[in-house]
């Protein structure tokens, strides 16, 4: 059995995988100190247990990871750790991989679409952030920096300051903070039901469907970045499909089709057909894809 661990802000989950399913399932509480070896201690008494046989496992983490070396996660405050010995001590000899979460995420979702071997995914929630894979296999880059198009230099016309230090990072404006940035922004300018204060991006989403004016317009303008990312990006990797998750894709169709009409008007005419469709399998393709990593 494939042990695949999704390690998130607030819970740690693990799945053991057979032939690209869920079979068993743990959770565990994401802690800063002593996680890894919380989780290994839940697994190992989980197998003993269970009496699984583990052929390998693979971890998707929040945040910068070289190798099995973590160098950041910035909302757990875990950094420069290399889980490698900490596993080793529980399961010597057993395989280990780790990549980014967003990474793990796209070979999981790729995993699940038969005809597609190499694919990107757009996670959008707090932040933006991307996976690649290629040949069925998860690229990390020199820098294990490939799928940081949160900071990808988008936004010309408001140029907000984004989290990263640098102006106009796609995140600001398409990520869940980024459209509620943007509705307070032109909230005087139009119509609307909704409120300003403690305003949500799936509010926002939720006007647009029903054709409010400020909603559609954070909805056009979120669709427009995304779009022109996106032809960005599949100029460089020219992959078969792009994947949209995390919380903002919820949705749904409204966002995915407003996304391609934009992704078409910027798109090279030889890559104008490709493939942009909602993410399908939520919080297990972080666990499928760590799973498969090996
Ligand atoms: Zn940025």
């Amino acid at each position: 059995m494939r042990v695949g661990i999704d390690v998130g802000g607030t819970t740690v989950k693990v799945g053991f995988v057979d032939n690209y399913e869920i079979k068993e399932r743990l959770v565990v509480k994401t802690t800063k100190d002593k996680l890894f070896e919380d989780v290994c201690e839940k697994i190992k008494e989980f197998v003993d247990l269970k009496n699984i046989k583990i052929d390998s496992i693979g971890v998707g983490l929040p945040g910068h990871v070289v190798g099995t070396v973590i160098d950041k996660l910035p909302n757990i405050g875990i950094e420069n750790l290399d889980i490698k010995p900490i596993f080793d001590k529980y399961f010597p000899n057993i395989e280990l991989k780790a990549t980014n979460d967003a990474n793990a995420a796209a070979l999981g979702e790729m995993l699940a679409d038969n005809k597609v071997k190499s694919a990107y995914m757009i996670t959008l929630g707090t932040g933006v952030g991307g996976g690649l894979v290629i040949d069925s296999k998860v690229r990390d880059g020199a820098h294990a920096n490939c799928g940081e198009i949160g900071h990808m230099f988008i936004d010309f016309v408001h140029n907000y300051k984004c989290s990263c230090g640098l102006f106009g990072c796609l995140e600001t404006v398409a990520s869940a903070t980024g459209i509620v940035r943007l509705a307070k922004e032109y909230y005087d300018n139009f119509e609307t039901k909704l409120k300003k204060d403690n305003l949500t991006a799936k509010e926002i989403m939720d006007a647009a469907k029903e054709n409010d004016e400020l909603g559609l317009f954070v909805l056009n303008m979120v669709s427009d970045a995304l779009g022109r990312a996106i032809s960005i990006i599949e100029l460089s990797v020219d992959v078969d499909a792009f994947y949209i998750g995390g919380g903002v894709s919820m949705a749904g169709d409204i966002l995915i089709n407003r996304i391609k009409d934009n992704y078409k008007r910027y798109a090279h005419y030889a890559i104008k057909d490709i493939d942009i469709k909602l993410a399908k399998l939520g919080n297990d393709a972080g666990i499928i894809g760590a799973a498969y990593l090996s």
